[in-house]
């Protein structure tokens, strides 16, 4: 498959058996379906292993918005994190596959470890 925002190849990676996505070898963007993005959320040092781009790079091209689906399924429409609203990322309503530019899987992966480390403490303050 082609890279919807370089000239690059996305290439077929797999991690820890179960998770299947695709990285760019020239941008490495990451298109990934959303089950195996939830199951990269929970694995340990996935995004150092994963997200290897240079977020500059990244940054760069997350101003390319206007982009198609690799699969072929037409446009892909830009969406927020619903839980980190600084996030923007393109996804496509036909195979739900997500475009990731490179940086973009760790911060989502970062800040989410922070919410729940965050929701813990919360959790657990004693009332008052
Ligand atoms: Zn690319
Ligand atoms: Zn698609």
């Amino acid at each position: 498959m082609e890279c919807p925002k370089c000239t690059g190849t996305l290439c077929k990676k797999t991690y820890k058996d179960d998770i299947c996505l695709h990285r760019c070898d020239v941008c490495a963007g990451l298109w990934v379906k959303p089950d195996a993005l939830e199951k990269m959320k929970n694995e340990w040092m996935a995004e150092a292993v994963l997200d290897v781009g240079d977020p500059s790079v990244g940054s760069e091209l997350n101003e390319v918005d206007d982009i198609n689906c690799p699969e072929g399924h037409g446009k892909m429409f830009k969406t927020e994190d619903l839980r980190q609203h600084h996030i923007w990322f393109e996804q496509c309503l036909t195979c739900h596959g997500v475009f990731l530019d490179a940086g973009e899987f760790t911060d989502l992966k970062y800040e989410t470890f922070l919410d729940r480390v965050r929701s813990l403490i919360t959790g657990h303050r004693p009332a008052d």
